[in-house]
């Protein structure tokens, strides 16, 4: 079948064909309703289901694979390397389950973690899941303020978290954040179990605190059957990144979500039982959630956790892995490939690759430089993918399995199934449809399985926030621009926030950012636009070089914003040229690695930077207000 015809069918037979996906996953109890979307934007996947997404994850396997590799544990950082068969993973899973349930966590119950890259917090995930508890997994290291605010919302009986982190050979103690967050907090849990990897001290509150080995020896040998619970049942609760604004708690549900990873795994990853899959996300974040737990388990695969950077011991660390592993697909963010264009390419290419087809990336544009620089380096396709924390898979790119359209260039390409994408008129709402055209990406409702179902205890914000934006329809909003070219393929043209109006005319940060970066000397930039009193706005430039050494001197600073600034003028015309070009040596960034454009932008303009929980480095905003004063 062409996926033309695939696509059209998920769209005009709607629950023929999500009940033909639904195949892919075991169910107690057979779905009887495919979609109640009675109430919109609300939709109800799968009424009547019961499942249970660690089942489906872990123990449907035992008869087939049980001594097949489930979960591949790597740490650069404290050098452990663990790998554990569907058999033992299902031990482990049901030990932590029976943890959790000694300690009262329930069907329905929250369970926070906050934990590194470990095995211990796959086993929590997947034990949450198993007993029909929500976790909601907080990015080890969050700073107290923002971890005591998740607190609040998820209000967890129980915390399961780890002594310490490591980065770049550094311990980062959480125990004492966590202990700062329970402080702040209004809400108390019961219980902080306590995974001690020995790396830092970690003083326990009497009573409170326990000892995860502990209690695993205090409940050996119990069995805990999974729960089986309605295919609507939320499984966990996840904050976007922080990018624009305060984090939305996304709730996700059970069997829509169940279905819509494994025919995502079928359809776009091309990943088949025994194969291993290599995502270097972060359980932290949905891609962590997605595609290093949920959905390569869901296929049978081995999934690959690695705790560290990618350039250490030596930037070959993630291709050695491929090679040990033989890793068939890998799943990264262009953040993380721009790190290794900055190291020797050589690299890349001392590892036997050839056991992997595909490098996948999402989370922010896929400049063209970046995508050829790795791709060239791999000799492997990149496949560009563009979704959000809501939609917990894919919306835009080129499902592999079905689709041999070639990619193009700057594209993640054309709308998954079940998604109903449409490019609105940002004010109007009219459906753009003309080639060409940039509108607003939209999604009609109602979302396909696997999306949020709502922001977490706030129905209210869910609908405010995503489907109230076009007049006299109800779509979700993505809040990024877009436009379709005349072959179906959409190009993602920034946040509907990062647009800059120098002098009536609009233009998005992310074209001038791919215009600077396509310099030679350039590793890295963020643009954003600044008041200016006679133009409205004006953009501004902050470059991270390749070689920090050209921008030693007032000279050279000179000599390269010239440059640069004249570099623009020649692709894109004098009307983007930036105002000035600063020169740093990292951009703020949030922990997931995106550009806080809108911190930057309110240090332009003297205005406080906002909600900041997310940022990976406090000191590049030091940094970016250092340079603005010097200026
Ligand atoms: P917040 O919603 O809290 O401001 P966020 O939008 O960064 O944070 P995520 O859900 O992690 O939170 O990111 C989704 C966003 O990332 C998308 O809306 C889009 O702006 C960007 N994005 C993701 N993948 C791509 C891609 N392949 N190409 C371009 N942009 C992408
Ligand atoms: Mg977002």
């Amino acid at each position: 079948m062409h996926y033309e015809d695939f696509y059209r069918r998920s769209i005009d037979e709607r629950d023929a064909f999500w009940a033909e996906q639904a195949g892919a996953i075991d169910w107690e109890t057979p779905p009887q309703v495919i979609c109640d979307d009675s109430r919109p934007p609300f939709a109800r996947w799968f009424v009547g289901g019961r499942t249970n997404l660690c089942h489906n994850a872990v123990d449907r396997h035992l008869a087939e694979r049980a001594g097949q590799n489930a979960l591949i544990h790597v740490s650069s950082e404290t050098g452990q390397e663990r790998v554990y068969s569907y058999a033992e993973l299902h031990a482990e899973v049901v030990r932590c389950a029976a943890v959790l349930e000694s300690l009262g966590v329930g069907l329905g119950d929250r369970v926070l973690i906050y934990m590194p890259m470990v095995p211990e917090a796959v086993f929590a995930m997947l034990a949450c899941v198993r007993l029909g508890a929500i976790h909601s997994v907080v990015f080890g290291g969050f700073a107290s303020t923002s971890l005591a605010s998740r607190i609040d919302d998820a209000k967890p009986s129980v915390v399961v978290a780890a002594d310490a982190g490591s980065r770049a050979g550094k311990v980062l103690p959480y125990k004492p954040l966590l202990d700062e967050a329970i402080r702040l907090a209004r809400h108390a849990p019961r219980h902080v179990v306590l995974v001690d990897r020995g790396l830092a001290p970690a003083p326990r509150v009497d009573g409170r605190d326990l000892d995860y080995a502990a209690l695993c020896e205090a409940q050996a040998g119990k069995d805990v059957p999974c729960v089986w619970v309605d295919a609507t049942h939320p499984s966990y609760t996840l904050y976007t990144s922080g990018t624009t604004g305060r984090p939305k708690g996304v709730q996700r549900d059970t069997g829509g979500y169940a279905v819509a990873l494994a025919a995502s795994m079928r359809h776009i990853f091309c990943g088949q039982a025994g194969e291993t899959f290599f995502s270097t996300s972060d359980i932290g974040w949905v891609v962590g959630h997605s595609y290093i737990v949920y959905g390569p388990l869901l296929a049978g695969m081995a999934t690959i956790l690695y705790e560290g950077l990618p350039i250490r011991p030596d930037p070959g660390i993630w291709w050695q892995l491929v090679e040990r592993y033989r890793v068939t697909a890998m799943f990264s963010a262009p953040t993380a490939v721009r790190v290794l264009k900055k190291q020797d390419p050589s690299f890349l290419t001392r590892h036997d690759l050839s056991s992997l087809r595909a490098l996948f990336l999402a989370g922010e544009p896929l400049d063209e430089p970046t995508a050829r620089w790795i791709g060239d380096a791999l000799g492997k396709p990149v496949v560009d993918n563009y979704w959000q924390t809501e939609t917990g898979w894919p919306v835009l790119t080129l499902a592999r399995g079905l689709d041999p359209r070639p990619g193009k260039p700057g594209s993640p390409g054309v709308p998954m199934y079940g998604y109903d994408v449409k490019l609105l008129h940002e004010v109007t709402g009219e459906e753009l449809t003309e080639p060409h055209q940039k509108g607003v990406l939209a999604i009609a409702g109602p979302l396909p399985p696997g999306c949020m179902q709502t922001v977490w205890g706030d129905d209210a914000r869910f609908v405010d926030t995503y489907w109230r934006s076009f007049p006299g329809r109800l779509a979700y909003n993505t809040f990024d621009w877009g436009i379709r070219d005349e072959d179906g393929y959409f190009f993602i043209l920034g946040r509907t926030d990062d647009v800059i109006n120098v002098a009536g005319h609009r233009l998005g940060t992310r074209e001038i950012e791919e215009c600077i970066a396509g310099h030679p000397a350039v590793a890295e930039v963020a643009v954003v636009g600044v008041a200016d009193t006679l133009k409205g706005q004006a953009a501004m430039a902050f470059a991270v070089l390749r070689d920090a050494a050209a921008a030693a001197d007032a000279a050279g600073r000179q000599r390269l914003e010239a440059d640069l600034q004249q570099h623009v003028d020649a692709r894109l015309g004098a009307v983007a040229r930036p105002a000035a070009v600063t020169f740093v040596t990292a951009l703020p960034k949030t922990r997931s690695g995106k550009l806080l454009r809108r911190a930057i932008q309110a240090l332009c303009e003297g205005r406080d930077p906002g909600d900041l929980t997310t940022i990976e480095d406090p000191s590049t905003l030091r940094q970016i207000q250092d340079a603005l004063a010097a200026r």
